[in-house]
This record gives C-alpha cells, sequence and structure tokens, in this order.
C-alpha cells in the first residue's frame, strides 16, 4: 500500500510528487499520457503557448531551478514547456514514482482500512491511504456531437489530442470549429499553410494581442535577480499573475488619458489589458463600456471587410465576462482570400458529410477538421473517474449540480481524497494557485502522522459555507452572466454552477491558513 496515490502528472502533480517526496511519504503518481505534462502534453496544436509571463507560470519551489532554466521567448511555446516540465521531473529525481499511461478508472474508499482502492483501465488496482486528484483543470476534451462525424472520409482532431506525429495542413482544405483561446492560437499558423480555410464561429470573443518577444540574456539576468519579487509580485495579486490594475478609475480620468492608457495596454505583452487596466474595468459598468468600445475600434481598423468585422465583434459579452483569448495576426486572418469566417448564429452546421461540412447555406469541401471545442471544464476530468466515498456514494452524484468542497481542497462524504487544481479554489495563473493546495495537503498529512489521524474529510456545514462564499465572488462582477466553461455552461446538460474561485489568490491563502490556524476548522479527523 502507498501513502498517497496522486492522479495526473502535470504541473501541479509534478510538484505534489515532490512535496510528497520531501515528506518521506510513498507515492505512486499515475498519468493517463505516455509522457509528463498534462496540459503541456496533449496540447500540442500549431501555434500553442503560454499565454502568461513563462517565468511567472514556472515552479518557484526551487530557487536553482528557476535561475538555470532559460525560456527563450516571454511566452514559451508548447514543445519548450513540455521541456521544461521533462527537465524537472528529471532534475528532482521524480521519474521513478511516475506511472505513465495509468489511466486511473474508479476509486472507492475503504472505510474499514480508512484507504483507497483505485482501479486502472489497464485492470490494475492499487490502494493507499490518500488519494490526491492533480487531474487538471482543462483537460476532458469536449467533442461536440455533430452528425456524420464517423462516416467523414477526412481527417479529424481535437486541440487537446493532437497527435505526436505532425498532422499535414499545407495545401489542404482546413476547417476549424470554435475561436476560443484554443482556436485563436491555431487559426493563423493553419491560415499560413492551409489552401482554403473555414472557420466557423459559434460566438465572438474579445481577443487582445499577445506581443511576445524573445527573452535575451540580459533580460533572464534580470529574471535571475528579481526571483523573490516575481514570487510576491503574483502572489499578492488576484490572478497570480505579475500585472497588476492602476488604482485608477477608468472614469476620473479624462477620455485622452484613458484612451492613452487602452493603447498602452494594447501594445503590452500578455493579458494585460484584463489585470492591468484601470481598476474598475470589470466591475462598472460605464469603464466596461470604455474598455469594449476601445477594443471594438480596434477588431474594425485590423479587418478591412466591415461586414467580416462586424462578425468578429463580440454582441453577448463585453470584454472581461471571459478569460479573453490572446492573439498573434488573428484578425489579419480574415483579410485573406483563402479565409472563410462561417458564423454559426446564421448558418449552423448541420452535419459532416462524407467530404465537407454542411451548414443550413451550403456544404464546405473539407480535408482536415479541428475541434478547437474546449473542454467539460474543471469537474469533467474528476466526474469522469467513478469515485464513491463513504457508504459508496458517488462523487459526481455529490456534484451533480455544481461542485461541492471545503476550500476546494476536499468534499464531505469523501475522507483522504485531495483536489489540487479542482473545483472552487483555482483561479487566473494556476500554478500559482494549485501550490497554496499542494502545500496545504503536505502540511495536512504531516499533521496526520504528528498526530496519529487516519482520515480526514469536511463538514457539510464547511462545504456549504464555502459554496455560499465562492457564489458570493462572481456575485456583482463582470463574470456573472458569463456563458463560458467556468459556469460549465459550454456542455449540454451540465448544471450552471461557478467553478472557479474570483475571490483572488491573496484570499484563497488567507482562507486556507485560516482554516489551519483555527485547528483545521470545517475539517473532521478520526
Ligand atoms: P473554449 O474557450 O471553451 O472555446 C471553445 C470554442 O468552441 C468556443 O468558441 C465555443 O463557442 C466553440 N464551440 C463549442 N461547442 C461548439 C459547437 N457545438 N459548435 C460550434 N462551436 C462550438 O475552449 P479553449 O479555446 O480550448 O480554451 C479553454 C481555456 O483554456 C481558455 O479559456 C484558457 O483558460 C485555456 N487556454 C489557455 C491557453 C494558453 O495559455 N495559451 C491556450 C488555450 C486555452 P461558444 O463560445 O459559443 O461556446
Amino acid at each position: 500500500m502507498y501513502d498517497v496515490i496522486v492522479v495526473g502528472a502535470g504541473i501541479s502533480g509534478i510538484y505534489q510528487l515532490y512535496r510528497l517526496r520531501e515528506a518521506g511519504l510513498s507515492v505512486c503518481l499515475c498519468e493517463a499520457g505516455s509522457g509528463v505534462g498534462g496540459t503541456w502534453y496533449w496540447n500540442r496544436y500549431p501555434g500553442a503557448r503560454f499565454d502568461s509571463e513563462s517565468y511567472s507560470y514556472g515552479y518557484f519551489f526551487s530557487r536553482e531551478l528557476f535561475e538555470e532554466w532559460r525560456w527563450s521567448e516571454e511566452f514559451a511555446a508548447q514543445p519548450e514547456t513540455e521541456r521544461y516540465l521533462n527537465h524537472v521531473v528529471d532534475r528532482f529525481d521524480l521519474r521513478r514514482d511516475i506511472h505513465l499511461a495509468t489511466r486511473i478508472t474508479g476509486a472507492a474508499y475503504d472505510e474499514a482500512d480508512a484507504a483507497w482502492l483505485v482501479t486502472t483501465a489497464n485492470g490494475e488496482q492499487l490502494r493507499a491511504r490518500f488519494l490526491v486528484s492533480a487531474v487538471g483543470l482543462l483537460s476532458e476534451p469536449y467533442l461536440p456531437a455533430i452528425p456524420g462525424l464517423a462516416d467523414f472520409a477526412g481527417e479529424w482532431h481535437h486541440t487537446a489530442r493532437w497527435p505526436h506525429e505532425a498532422v499535414e495542413l499545407s495545401g489542404r482544405r482546413v476547417a476549424v470549429i470554435g475561436t476560443g483561446s484554443s482556436g485563436v492560437q491555431l487559426i493563423p499558423h493553419a491560415a499560413r499553410v492551409a489552401a482554403e480555410l473555414v472557420v466557423f464561429q459559434r460566438t465572438a470573443n474579445w481577443c487582445t494581442p499577445l506581443n511576445n518577444r524573445p527573452l535575451p540574456a540580459s533580460r533572464h539576468q534580470e529574471l535571475r535577480r528579481s526571483f523573490h519579487d516575481i514570487y510576491r509580485a503574483c502572489h499578492a495579486s488576484p490572478g497570480g499573475f505579475v500585472h497588476r490594475p492602476l488604482p485608477l478609475s477608468a472614469l476620473e480620468v479624462d477620455p485622452g488619458e484613458r484612451l492613452a492608457h487602452f493603447q498602452h495596454l494594447y501594445d503590452s505583452p500578455g493579458l494585460t489589458m484584463l489585470l492591468a487596466n484601470f481598476r474598475d474595468i470589470t466591475t462598472d459598468q460605464n469603464a466596461n463600456a470604455a474598455v469594449t468600445a476601445f477594443l471594438r475600434g480596434k477588431i474594425r481598423d485590423r479587418v478591412t471587410d466591415p461586414a467580416v468585422a462586424e462578425l468578429l465583434i463580440p454582441d453577448d459579452h463585453t470584454f472581461g465576462m471571459k478569460r479573453p483569448p490572446l492573439e498573434d495576426g488573428y484578425y489579419e486572418v480574415f483579410n485573406q482570400a483563402h479565409v472563410t469566417l462561417v458564423p454559426l448564429a446564421r448558418e449552423p452546421i448541420q452535419a459532416f458529410t462524407r467530404h465537407g461540412i454542411a451548414t443550413t447555406n451550403r456544404t464546405y469541401p473539407v480535408d482536415v477538421a479541428v475541434f478547437a471545442t474546449g473542454f467539460d471544464a474543471v469537474t469533467g476530468a474528476i466526474t469522469r473517474i467513478d469515485i464513491r466515498g463513504r457508504g459508496g456514494a458517488r462523487l459526481a452524484h455529490h456534484w451533480a449540480a455544481g461542485p461541492r468542497t471545503h476550500l476546494g481542497l476536499q468534499s464531505a462524504g469523501f475522507p483522504n481524497l485531495f483536489f489540487v487544481g479542482g473545483p472552487q479554489s483555482t483561479t487566473g495563473n494556476i500554478p500559482r494557485a494549485t501550490e497554496i493546495q499542494v502545500d496545504w495537503v503536505t502540511a495536512c498529512l504531516r499533521h496526520m502522522a504528528e498526530h496519529g489521524r487516519r482520515w480526514v474529510e469536511p463538514t457539510a456545514a464547511a462545504e456549504a459555507a464555502w459554496l455560499s462564499h465562492v457564489s458570493s465572488t462572481v456575485r456583482g462582477t463582470a463574470l456573472e452572466h458569463a456563458t463560458s466553461w467556468a459556469f460549465g455552461s459550454n456542455i449540454p446538460g451540465k448544471a450552471r454552477a461557478y467553478q472557479l474561485y474570483a475571490g483572488g489568490i491573496p484570499a484563497y491563502r488567507a482562507h486556507c491558513e485560516a482554516a489551519v490556524e483555527r485547528g483545521y476548522e470545517g475539517f473532521t479527523f478520526g
């Protein structure tokens, strides 16, 4: 029997293994993929890259690691990030506890033994005192049920299951369904090589420029010196990023100054338009209208055909209601003669035909179809595992109306099961949020060993209070009425509930620390 089984060798699972190993526990890390990296293993589509500064997203548990790894760009592409995670696994000798190609399909809590019995897709059974889910927030791909796909003679791929072998897009007729962050990254790459590109857009997004740039030696030296400052800045900012909002309201400066700041942000790297803007762009309607109008103008400036520009302007949400995709030449793609934008609101897809995609208007011939249709986010990858807690209760059932946890760390009735990067806890820069959880879980397990405890779970009352708090963090913000994966609203039939935590990293950390200081308030031990 292991002390701990960790599920998922992504950025959070790898760190969890490192900390548990350091705590002297025996750990088995099971990973469904044939390599480590999680998101950065699966999402290999052309154009996949970080859209937050790589150095602020990587690990901070080792200053040596931070100093020796040199990112080639501010926002590294997928292969470089995958190399980084493999480097970490080797540098800290973690690979010997990682079982690749080992998908967990079931986990049942044995009350008599206070242990988890875990089943893998290979038919193995493993036992551990504790189970830590680090399966990722955006890891269960969503494939819409479009009739005819099984008979489609062309090739098709989901961005999150992109093959390791090169997919030939050059000189072919390519269709992309979906214009979220993944689609917006892929589309300019596809446009560069495809003979024809058809983009099927259901909802337009407010995309802002990534403004990526190489990271020269001088900048690397500067980053090395700023190790503590970067870490502190991330942990002090609500989203866990290096950017901070201005202390000013957008409405207390004159219009010229406001526009100049918007333009400055438009020319700045990363998520600055969202995160380094005036403090009230997502909380005050007029401030929000000002930034939204600025971005509307930018789309009109960059897209030559006014009718196409109007299609690319969102009409169902304003800037900040959803995480904005970051782009590099996205809007200019639609100025090219071989690219067609199909607005699904006017022209819905009916079916795949043998050689194309039929909408209500016509059939588009297609050689390669790409689904950039997102994920059954946050809970999807967890509830697909048949997890049974006390009395055989199913976790999927417990979460049927939306996730219920205390601090996003545990659910009532599921002792010794922890989530890192699970529902109701994560916000913004994911590794900065999940390292709080990894450290919390590790400390809790040490505490239990010191006090001879065998199991821990939250009370139902604590779970209800956390649900109420999580809901309050979105109330009255621009997020509240969004239709997005953060609410599960992209998945037909999924209950609408806020799946993340909008209170920000400093508040989240304070709640986790307060629970410990008050003797693990809200948790019961046995
Ligand atoms: P997403 O934001 O959920 O976008 C999915 C797209 O597919 C949307 O345009 C959606 O339209 C469309 N779609 C879904 N079902 C459809 C259907 N039946 N017919 C037609 N279109 C359909 O997924 P994503 O782009 O993979 O991004 C998810 C999240 O992953 C992002 O918000 C971001 O947090 C993260 N991400 C990060 C990076 C990065 O750091 N570089 C890159 C990619 C993704 P609707 O909008 O109408 O639902």
